[in-house]
C-alpha cells in the first residue's frame, strides 16, 4: 500500500505551526477516528493498538497517537508526555497478550531506508517467538 504523503516530507502544518490533529486521507487516522476498521486492542484517550493486518509473529500490534505525527522523531520533539504513553501503551499490550515476561520487541520504522509505509508514527510491538537480530 501507499504511504499517505511521500515519505521525508514534513507533515502538514497549522497556522500556528503545530502538525495537524488529523490528516485526510491518512490510514492510521481513519482507523483511530474508527472511519476504517481495524482489530482493536486497546482504545485510550490518546493512544490506540490495533493488529497489523499483515503479522510478522504470534502477536503484532500497531500503536499509534490519535493525532497525527509523521514519525517518532515527530513525536518526540512535540513533547507533551505523548511518545511516553505511547510506548507505555505497547507495554500494556505486551501484558495483555502475556508476552512480558518472555519478552518482545518495539520496533519504530523511520523513513523510506527504515522500511516506513506508513506516514503516521506507529511503534509495532512483535513478540511470542524469538526474535532474530539483525533485522532484514
Ligand atoms: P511500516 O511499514 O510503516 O513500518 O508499518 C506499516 C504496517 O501497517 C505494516 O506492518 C502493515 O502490515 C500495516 N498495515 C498496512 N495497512 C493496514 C491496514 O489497513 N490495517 C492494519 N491493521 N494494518 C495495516
Ligand atoms: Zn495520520
Amino acid at each position: 500500500m501507499s504511504p499517505d504523503r511521500p515519505l521525508g516530507r514534513p507533515a502538514p502544518r497549522t497556522t500556528s505551526g503545530h502538525y495537524d490533529r488529523s490528516v485526510p486521507d491518512c490510514l492510521f487516522c481513519g482507523i483511530a477516528a474508527g472511519q476504517i476498521p481495524a482489530t482493536i486492542m486497546l482504545d485510550g484517550k490518546r493512544t490506540i493498538a490495533f493488529r497489523d493486518i499483515n503479522p510478522q509473529a504470534p502477536t503484532h500490534v500497531l500503536v499509534v497517537p490519535r493525532d497525527h505525527f509523521p514519525d517518532v522523531a515527530a513525536l518526540a520533539a512535540a513533547g507533551d508526555g505523548l511518545l511516553d504513553e505511547l510506548v507505555g501503551t505497547a507495554r500494556e499490550i505486551a501484558v495483555t497478550e502475556g508476552i512480558e515476561a518472555s519478552g518482545y520487541r518495539i520496533v519504530f520504522n523511520t523513513g523510506q531506508d527504515g522500511g516506513q509505509t506508513v506516514g503516521h508514527v506507529h511503534a509495532h510491538v512483535l513478540g511470542g517467538r524469538p526474535m532474530t537480530w539483525p533485522p532484514g
